[in-house]
């Protein structure tokens, strides 16, 4: 039994969510079935497992990891991570997949979540038999159709179980217009994610560097005028509206927002790159067309370099290269039992890297030392995260914690757990939940059964209602636990 065919610009996640319904079978015999356990959840824009999935599918897994779900967008713009992301995706290590993506760290006000535009709904109602959810709708800090230009509504998704019948898009959301400025944010994102959504194609991430070099806010030294960008880029995020501005800048004085991926020392969000993206070329192809960033020459560099170390008057150096003497020794050896990092070492004293590991390695016992630094610098940082953490939401539960400060918590549960526990509030027991949402349940029943009521003139017994409705029994073992649909269905039965 294969996957419905992908309509244009179609979720994967909305297509496993047609086809079982279209199996009726009941979620976690399908998640039995599709998955071969039923303690999966299928992350709607991240789907992993590509490689199982695409058994039941007629196009390739790399097809479906490229056009159906929002991973190129991270293979973009997260080229480091690109591959293990890939491979985790396909293979369907889904933990690792979203905690490279940090995915969760970006979403964590608006939680799992999925967005849809109801003009798109009614037209694919029309054209198609059915609302789907759309992938470019999707995109992290996207609010506006890129065709229509209204807001899009947000359906929440329940965080565990993720298949459900119900979860499609209706066609009766807000129509509520948006500026122009979102709508053409929109449009950028979307041709950037169509665009690289063929493999092999890459960015080039220095050319957000180029261009803002070219608008004056890099100097001709390199130097990036921090003032001035924030201050910029902090009046053009204001004509977005309020439900997508957690992710921008605080104001104009969070000077760090840019600083890592102007850096390029580790990997960024996509939503920071698309909306300076869009700030800085506003069209996708003039972004193609950008050239590469081309730093300061050699020169300066050197001349700074070999400043630092004419500074330092016990060595002795010469113009090309510098001898490791016995009194560098020494002094690598002062700055590495005090716990300077191998690359600022090797920076102050223009060597290697390598050297200076090797002169690490020489002193006996001087890793472990710089190991023993290293673990209680961490262990201070972590534990005043906590601290403070608690010190300004002192209601804050155990799961509060950990979501605020999640590498501290799990950091201190594996080495420090004697003071996590004495330092964490009181573990609340867990209320048993059931497994099925009956109230929700009985209210999304009760507009069916009034419909199929109606088209069917009263004329049907619960036997053959329950059938219509895909044959789970709820009509006749639960109806006790179906309080609202029981009282449409005796209203209207003849
Ligand atoms: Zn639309």
């Amino acid at each position: 039994m294969f996957l419905p065919k992908c309509f244009p610009d179609e979720l994967l996640f909305c297509r496993i969510i047609r086809h079982f319904i279209q199996s009726g079978m009941t979620s976690t015999n399908y998640l039995e079935w599709m998955f071969g356990t039923r303690k999966v959840s299928i992350h709607p824009v991240l789907t992993c497992d590509i490689e199982n999935i695409s058994q039941y599918s007629r196009e390739n897994a790399e097809k479906i990891l490229y056009q159906q779900t929002l991973a190129p967008l991270f293979f973009i713009f997260m080229p480091n991570q690109a591959f293990n992301l890939q491979k985790s995706m396909i293979s369907g290590n889904s933990s690792k997949a979203l905690r490279i993506c940090q995915y969760h760290k970006f979403n964590y006000e608006s939680g799992l979540s999925l967005k849809y535009c109801s003009l798109c709904a009614r037209d694919d109602l029309r054209n198609c038999g059915v609302a789907y959810w759309h992938r470019d709708h999707q995109i992290l800090g996207v609010n506006t159709c890129s065709t229509h230009g209204i807001l899009l509504n947000v359906k929440s998704v329940a965080a565990r179980q993720r298949l459900d019948e119900s979860l499609l898009p209706c066609c009766n959301g807000d129509i509520i217009y948006s500026t122009e400025t979102e709508k053409e944010f929109s449009i950028f994102s979307k041709d950037i994610l169509n665009y690289f959504s063929n493999p092999g194609t890459k960015l080039d991430l220095s050319i957000y560097k180029s261009e803002l070099y070219s608008q004056g806010y890099i100097s001709k030294n390199g130097r990036v005028r921090r003032n001035k960008l924030m201050s910029d880029f902090s009046k053009y995020s204001e004509q977005f509206s309020s439900n997508c501005s957690y992710n921008f800048p605080k104001d104009k004085n969070d000077k760090k927002y840019f600083s890592t991926l102007l850096s390029n020392t580790a990997n960024q969000h996509p939503f920071k790159y698309l909306s300076l993206g869009f700030w800085l070329f506003r069209k996708l192809d003039k972004l193609l067309l950008a050239k590469k960033y081309k730093p300061p020459k050699e020169k300066t560099k050197r001349a700074k370099s070999h400043k630092l170390i004419k500074l330092d008057k016990n060595i002795k150096h010469s113009e090309k290269t510098l001898k490791i003497t016995a009194s560098v020794k020494n002094q690598i050896y002062a700055l590495a039992i005090r716990g300077f990092h191998r690359s600022a070492i090797a920076r102050r004293f223009n060597i290697s890297t390598g050297s200076v590991e090797h002169e690490i390695s020489q002193h006996p016992g001087l890793v472990d030392h710089r190991k023993r630094c290293k673990f209680e610098s961490r262990r201070r940082r972590y534990r005043l995260q906590i601290i403070r953490f608690r010190r300004l939401h002192p209601a804050a539960l155990r799961k509060d914690i950990r979501k605020a400060h999640d590498s501290a918590f799990i950091w201190l549960y594996l080495y420090d757990r004697t003071w996590l526990e004495r330092s964490l509030p009181q573990a609340t027991k867990p209320k048993p939940k059931g497994r099925v949402d009956w109230k929700r349940r009985d209210n999304e029943l009760s507009d069916k059964v009034r419909r199929l009521m109606v088209k069917h003139k009263g004329h049907l017994n619960r036997t053959k209602l329950d059938k219509l409705l895909g044959g789970h029994g709820w009509m006749i073992k639960q109806r006790k636990k179906l309080p609202r649909t029981m009282t449409v269905y005796n209203d209207l039965k003849k």
